[in-house]
């Protein structure tokens, strides 16, 4: 049996005013930003999703509930530094991890290194040549297009020392 798994992730938050743009750890100058119960970094989150769901170890939500007011405008990039413990518990090692930003504006890929570095750095300082980031927009269609909210998807492969 050949030790990796495939896992998935997903996620969308709204986009405000009075709120920081905040995505894979960086703040990014903007006139609106991300709403949720953390600091909504949606990048963080679909990837933590994808993590955890290779690993069979539940979800972001059972490990970090929004209702608890332990994690209010938490950095995300902490609950991955978290999640990289709960796998090296595991004996779990990351293969490679990708994503797509879907978001109309502002442009993501000036930063896409700046975020590399610090999930690298949550990741125990994973390879940044197995951390993929690639960004695109919805064409101004939809609620994305409208710029009412930012997507992610993530895919990441790990493998399990048994
Ligand atoms: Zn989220």
């Amino acid at each position: 049996m050949i030790p990796f798994r495939i896992g998935i992730g997903f996620d969308v938050h709204r986009l405000v005013s009075d709120r920081k743009f905040i995505l894979g750890g960086v703040e990014i100058p903007h006139e609106t930003g991300l709403l949720g119960h953390s600091d909504a970094d949606v990048l963080i989150h679909a990837l933590i999703d994808s993590l955890l769901g290779a690993s069979s170890l539940g979800d972001i939500g059972t490990h970090f509930p929004d209702t608890s007011a332990k994690y209010k405008n938490i950095s995300s990039i902490s609950l991955l530094e978290s999640v990289y413990s709960l796998l090296q518990e595991n004996s779990i090692f990351i293969v490679n991890i990708d994503s797509v930003v879907i978001c109309q504006r502002p442009k993501i890929m000036p930063y896409a290194e700046s975020m590399k570095k610090n999930i690298s750095i949550a990741l125990g300082n994973l390879d940044t040549g197995r951390i993929g980031i690639k960004a695109t927009t919805t064409e101004k269609a939809g609620f994305i297009g409208r710029e009412e909210a930012v997507a992610v998807q993530t895919v990441a492969l790990i493998s399990k020392n048994v």
